[in-house]
């Protein structure tokens, strides 16, 4: 099979169609995507999202959205509300399958029941230290709970009273019974069931007796009809317990895990615990701040769903854990900005320059592309003014070499208007700083006319002084410093160590200035400013305070190191 754009099918792909011809589906193909509802999404679950649903519409299956919810303490509507969005936005679609883990509490608790039934589960009074002492190591296997042995009966009327609330939280547990000595120690004898008095988001107070992830998530899978539960290597050893649920307890099918290598970029940490302390410790400005690697704080950055999976198609589905080059995310987002961008200019750090023989009280409107490549997204009108502003770094004094830009008696031309050659500036004494540059235009080499095609080696963007439409930009760095803070992300990694932080990742510019067509530019539009890179509108601004986000700058340097 081939994926879209022709890529070749990945490793879960061959198994599919693998089981499709020897006949060992008999459904079709079914996924789901498993968010815990404690943060917002991340790129490393767009990677999933796409695989899942994928996957499901590659085979004409179905794709579930499940709330891996659980774990009462962590979890949250907001967040609730916040994925269902995201996935939407991403451009996925559960129709009518939203499903909640904690919509099967009664049917798990059944199942634990089973399990006691079979003689498979029993209640353990051993402490939380005491269950370590007793679990053994890699090297050395486990010893088994001196209550391992208890009647059906004993354990049915534990689990009873556990559930009926009549044993302080911690103080018991449901386990499995399979294997103290296993090499694996996922299967020494596994907490099923825990107490745990914690109002959940969705069944309140109803249960103080909570399931664990390790049998929740089989049988969910199970209820609803999945064939294949897609999950990160970070499960592999724990699919001989997912396997062990499937087998021991009645269900209508049997599901199969199967892991692939998590997202990991480069500059990037995205484990949600870590997000969270960000927010929490106000290091960011929320889960939406344009730094942060969730998928809103990239939607409001300016990535756009396409880009977002174009990047989980073009990385692939590993079975190895590798780091993957934050630049080839920005490459995606590059291109698929350069098609629908509109050209602008935007001068970030304004400097003024005054045009010494161009009338004071004349405006030309000049015609300009707003796309040199697809020439049907039409022309603008840009007024042209004896002053104007451009760059700071566009003018240099003492200029160095191959410096194409502005200096005394140097020429340039403006984009889409004329040449111009400085011909003075004013300079503040006392701290050096350039007050003002004064040139003179040439008025017959004015763009797209006959005479135009004098050249000269620079082309600068500038915008009119009388007519440009302030506005507040913000560019952003990466949030951290090291190229890869962690491979793995261990939930031991301290969240709180901000050494890694990159101090200067963002910079918050007020001054700037654009051209008059930006005075209607909506929150979410994309524009490019020539060179200056792609910027997309901040949802807080409003008219007459526009505020953009550079999503990424021109210059793409994965593309150069790919060509290389
Ligand atoms: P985190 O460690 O970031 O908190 P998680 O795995 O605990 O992530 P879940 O809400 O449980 O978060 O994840 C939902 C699904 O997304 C799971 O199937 C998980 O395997 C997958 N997923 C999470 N992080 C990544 C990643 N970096 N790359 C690929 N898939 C991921
Ligand atoms: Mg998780």
């Amino acid at each position: 099979m081939e994926g879209a754009n022709n890529i070749p099918a990945n490793f879960i792909e061959n198994i599919i169609t693998d089981e499709l011809k020897e006949g060992k589906l008999t459904t079709g193909v079914h996924t789901r995507f498993p968010p815990e509802p404690n943060g917002y999404l991340h790129i490393g679950h767009a990677k999933s999202i796409c695989l899942n649903f994928a996957t499901a519409k590659g085979f004409d299956g179905l794709c579930n959205l499940r709330f891996d919810d659980t774990n009462p303490s962590k979890e949250d509507t907001e967040y609730v509300d916040s994925i269902q969005e995201d996935v939407r936005w991403l451009g996925f679609d559960w129709a009518d399958r939203l499903f909640y883990a904690s919509d099967y509490f009664e049917r798990i608790y059944e199942a634990a029941e089973e399990l006691i039934q079979t003689g498979r589960a029993f209640v353990c009074d051993l402490t939380p230290a005491e269950m370590r002492a007793y679990r053994g190591t890699l090297t050395e296997p486990g010893r088994e709970s001196p209550d391992r042995n208890r009647s059906v009966a004993e354990n049915l009327a534990l689990f009873r009273r556990m559930r009926a609330g009549e044993f302080p939280d911690g103080s018991r547990v449901l386990r499995a019974k399979i294997d103290m000595s296993s090499a694996n120690l996922n299967m020494r004898d596994p907490v099923l069931y825990r107490i745990l008095r914690a109002s959940h988001h969705r069944t309140a107070d109803r249960w103080c007796i909570y399931p664990m992830y390790d049998f929740a998530h089989p049988l969910s899978d199970a209820f609803e009809g999945i064939t294949h539960s897609i999950c990160t290597l970070e499960f592999e050893d724990h699919r001989p317990l997912y396997d062990w649920v499937i087998e021991q307890v009645t269900l209508p099918c049997r599901p199969q895990q199967i892991e692939f290598a998590r997202l990991n970029l480069t500059n990037t940490l995205m484990s949600k615990r870590y997000l969270r302390q960000l927010v929490e410790d106000g290091v960011v400005d929320g889960w939406d701040d344009p730094r942060m690697p969730t998928l809103s704080g990239l939607r409001r950055r300016g990535y756009t769903p396409e880009a977002i999976r174009d990047f989980c198609q073009r990385i692939g589905v590993a079975k190895s854990n590798s780091i993957v080059d934050i630049q080839m995310l920005e490459h995606c987002v590059r291109e698929d900005l350069n098609r629908r961008a509109a050209r602008v200019m935007a001068v970030l750090r304004p400097l003024k320059l005054v045009i010494d023989n161009y009338p004071a009280d004349q405006t030309e409107w000049l015609e300009a592309e707003n796309h040199p490549e697809f020439p049907e997204l039409g022309m603008r009108s840009m007024p042209f003014t004896k002053e104007i502003y451009i760059e700071q770094e566009d003018f240099a004094e003492n200029p160095p070499k191959k410096f194409f830009r502005l200096a005394p008696g140097q020429e340039v031309r403006l984009k889409s208007a004329y040449i111009i050659r400085c011909v003075d500036y004013t300079k503040d004494e006392l701290t050096g700083e350039i007050l003002a540059v004064h040139c003179t235009y040439d008025p017959e080499t004015r763009s797209g006319s006959a005479n135009s095609a004098r050249k000269v080696k620079g082309t600068l963007h500038w915008v009119s002084a009388a007519q440009a439409v302030p506005l507040q930009v913000r560019l952003y760095d990466y949030l951290m410093l090291a190229e890869s803070p962690v491979l793995e992300q261990e939930p031991e990694d301290t969240p709180t160590e901000t050494t890694r932080l990159n101090p200067e990742s963002v910079q918050r510019l007020t001054d700037c200035l654009a051209e008059p067509a930006l005075a209607e530019a909506q929150p979410g539009r994309h524009y490019q400013f020539l060179r200056n890179g792609y910027f997309c509108v901040d949802p807080s601004s409003r008219p007459g305070q526009l505020v953009m986000n550079r999503t990424v700058s021109l210059r793409d340097s994965w593309a150069k190191m790919a060509k290389s």
